[in-house]
């Protein structure tokens, strides 16, 4: 949706993409015309926070690697009993709160490059064997004002923060001596949420947002491809799937009825809740902000403390114990979603 959304009339690149799909151009061009996303004119554009929002994921282009910091990251790897435990530490201490390792997929790469004007089109045929997958926490809070500015602004941070470890692992690994590819907001080759569920780091819900451990879709994922031959994760049964049938809160509570309260569909081959991508978007231009509620109104979601840690243990084990779960989430937080102005 973003690669038909960055698509500009009287462009080549425009011309071509909507020579192949012309079934979409009258929605797109309906869509380009609405204000861009932290532009005034949108319902939660906030001077500041959609300012801010903008800086974040202009300073992506920017960061730069310390190259001391890679040294003493390569040296440890190097010189660890375990060097697969050593990369997934210094994962962790560049900042992410979970990792993992997978074989990529060819069903989760990419065939051609589509964002943006510069390479619209070209190939991607250099794909790399295996990946080390990565997760960022996005604030309870900030995300407990969606669909607000702040949601945008800390969407925006997190893809930053994301960039920038992936922009580290490229370099430590290429010192270590292999091949590597930093994957990051507006240059991604694969597609992250089913590379993480294969690293092992959740599932996919019928937000179709990745579900995870102690953050649930509150998070923002990052990876890096290689040669490196790193172990494949085991995947993960948080009892997502059981749980997502009967609860369905993402679904009734998105303001643009983007997602499905019916069963599972065959979405080009994957069985899974199929997501209508043009409504979604349509409404955060109308927003200006990348809303978030599916996120935040997930029960998965809540904050990552004791109680809500040992719940999230109890629905995994006890599949009766998500219905209750699920009852005591609408009596607590409501089964509407409300969002707080703090
Ligand atoms: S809100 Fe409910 S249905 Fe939606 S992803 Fe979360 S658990 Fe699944
Ligand atoms: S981001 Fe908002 S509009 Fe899009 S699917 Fe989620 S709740 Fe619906």
């Amino acid at each position: 949706m973003f690669a038909r959304a960055a698509r500009k009339p009287g462009t080549p690149e425009y011309e071509e993409y909507y020579a192949r799909r012309p079934a979409w151009k009258t929605r797109d061009d309906r869509i380009r015309r609405m204000t861009p996303l932290c532009r005034p004119g949108a319902r939660h554009y906030h001077p500041t926070l959609s300012r801010a929002a903008e800086e974040w994921f202009e300073r992506i282009g920017s960061i730069e690697v310390d190259a001391n910091c890679v040294s003493s990251a390569v040296e440890s790897i190097r010189t660890a009993d375990d060097p697969i435990d050593a990369l997934t530490h210094v994962t962790r201490q560049l900042g992410a709160v979970d990792v993992g390792f997978t074989v990529v997929h060819e069903a989760f790469v990419y065939t051609h490059k589509g964002r943006l004007d510069k390479d619209y089109g070209r190939r991607i045929d250099d794909s790399l064997p295996r990946a080390v997958v990565f997760l960022v926490e996005m604030d309870h809070d900030r995300m407990q004002r969606a669909p607000e500015a702040d949601t945008i602004r800390e969407s925006a941070r997190q893809y930053y923060r994301a960039a920038r470890i992936a922009f580290y692992l490229e370099a430590i690994l290429r010192t270590l001596g292999y091949r590597a590819k930093a994957h990051y907001d507006a240059h991604y080759d694969v597609i992250l949420p089913p590379l993480a569920v294969g690293a092992g780091l959740g599932e996919l819900g019928r937000n179709n947002i990745l579900v995870a451990d102690r953050y649930g879709s509150r998070v923002r994922i990052g990876a890096v491809t290689t040669d490196l031959p790193l172990p494949q994760s085991e995947p993960v049964d948080l009892g997502v799937q059981h749980f997502c049938a009967i609860c369905g809160k993402c679904a009734t509570n998105c303001p643009s009825r983007a997602l499905s309260l019916g069963e599972k569909e065959n979405v080009r081959g994957v069985k899974k809740w199929p997501t209508n991508v043009e409504r979604c978007y349509r409404y955060w231009r109308s927003v200006g902000t990348d809303c978030g509620i599916c996120m935040a109104v997930c029960p998965f979601s809540h904050k990552n403390n004791m109680f809500h840690n040992a719940v999230r243990r109890l629905i995994r084990l006890n599949p009766w114990m998500r219905h209750v779960a699920l009852k005591g989430d609408d009596l607590v937080y409501g089964k509407t979603w409300k969002h707080s102005r703090r």
